[in-house]
């Protein structure tokens, strides 16, 4: 059969692997594996997101409110915004998504750093554009200026903090690039761990009330599948300008959030006291994480999020370390498809993170390599 002929070049994202395919690839005991590859939250997600669900599980042959009114005024009341600057997607993903079809099409460009979120090239690439890269591990906005001037793009992202590195650009930083770029020019901030980030430190935090109020081009991402452990829910969601927001709602399906999923994200949002201790978790087991690569020489980013990426230098392979894990059930992110020597490790709990170590422990013992 023939096909677009944009998607025979297309590449399939490949996420972590999911649990169910070790426990059949490898016959390990489901409670015996430890996931720390997709930066889910460790702690699950808030008791209350549980029981809203089950409060609502009666009212799911109904369609859903397709207003999302409920969660949509939970987050106008977060972030200090109007309802017509927000949309609600499946997954930010999916706002991702509705953005490239509202600025791409055969020959135009998108603008990003060279390692960063898979899904933007993927998305762009589905539109028939065009990815340049601005070279370099982290964000470098003086390259990726440089680029900007030669190659005219549709779309600059900036994924701040940044997937798989785990690096985060100061707030300030991310503003004064956006205050050089043109008006016709949209902006996407993918702020999928700025809770992680602005915890850490409060010069990371964006406010994306105040950004897209000083820009009008800019579209601020956010999710429920990080800090708020909603991943199997997909739930995420775009701020923007009232001219943006109309324009990705064109795009959008109806129903593209269920009932279930939304009400557990307006009941997780709600729950400050579990995303707290979330986070307070997360960075006290990242300083284990820290000592454990001091201790064997592995190299680390300094890391705003909750996950943790290894570099492995001259030490080990990153696909045999990963691969040996595998067979013992410990899954993590394998970074070679980026083109790096590094293992992306998701911050687990801190039994969890035991298992870690001493796989890795007495694999770099016996050489893995
Ligand atoms: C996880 C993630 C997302 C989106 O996740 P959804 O589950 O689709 O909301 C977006 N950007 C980055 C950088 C991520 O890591």
């Amino acid at each position: 059969m023939k096909f677009n002929p944009v998607i025979e070049h297309l590449k399939t994202y490949e996420p972590g692997k999911p649990i169910e395919l070790v426990v059949r690839e490898f016959g390990i005991d489901p409670s015996d594996i430890v996931k720390l590859a997709s930066n889910e939250n460790p702690f699950g997600c808030s008791p209350k997101a549980i029981e809203s669900v089950k409060d609502a599980a009666h009212l799911m042959y109904r369609y859903p409110d397709d207003t999302m009114m409920a969660l949509k005024e939970g987050l106008c009341d977060r972030f200090g915004i109007l309802g017509e600057q927000l949309i609600i997607g499946a997954g930010s993903d999916q706002v991702i998504e509705f953005a490239c079809h509202a600025k791409l099409y055969g020959g135009a460009k998108i603008l990003q750093n060279e390692i960063t979120f898979a899904m933007y090239q993927i998305y762009a690439a589905q539109c028939g554009a065009s990815v340049i890269k601005s070279p370099g591990m982290l964000h470098d906005l003086d390259s990726m200026y440089e680029l900007y001037l030669e190659h005219e793009p549709e779309i600059i992202f900036i994924c701040a903090p940044n997937n798989p590195t785990g690096d985060c650009l100061d707030a300030v930083d991310i503003e004064n690039f956006i205050e050089r770029i043109d008006n016709n020019t949209l902006v996407i901030v993918d702020g999928a761990y700025q809770e992680y980030a602005a915890y850490k430190e409060s010069k990371k935090r964006i406010d994306p009330a105040a950004l897209v109020e000083k820009f009008d081009n800019v579209l601020y991402l956010g999710t429920f599948s990080k800090a708020y452990g909603l991943g199997g829910m997909r739930v995420g969601y775009g701020i923007s300008s009232k001219e943006i927001i109309r324009a990705l709602y064109k795009l959008r399906p109806p129903f593209n959030v269920t009932t279930l999923s939304l009400v557990a994200a307006r009941a997780a949002l709600e729950d400050d006291a579990f995303v707290q201790m979330t986070l307070k978790e997360c960075f006290e087991q990242m300083k284990r994480f820290e000592d454990f690569a001091r201790g064997h020489g592995i190299g680390v980013i300094e890391s705003y999020t909750n996950f943790i990426t290894y570099l492995l230098k001259g030490i080990t392979d990153s696909t045999v370390l990963s691969d040996a894990l595998l067979r013992q059930g410990i899954i993590v992110r394998d970074l070679k498809g980026y083109g790096l020597n590094a293992i992306r490790i998701t911050i687990g709990r801190a039994e969890e993170n035991d298992r870690f170590f001493s796989a890795v422990d007495n694999l770099l013992e016996n050489g893995a390599q």
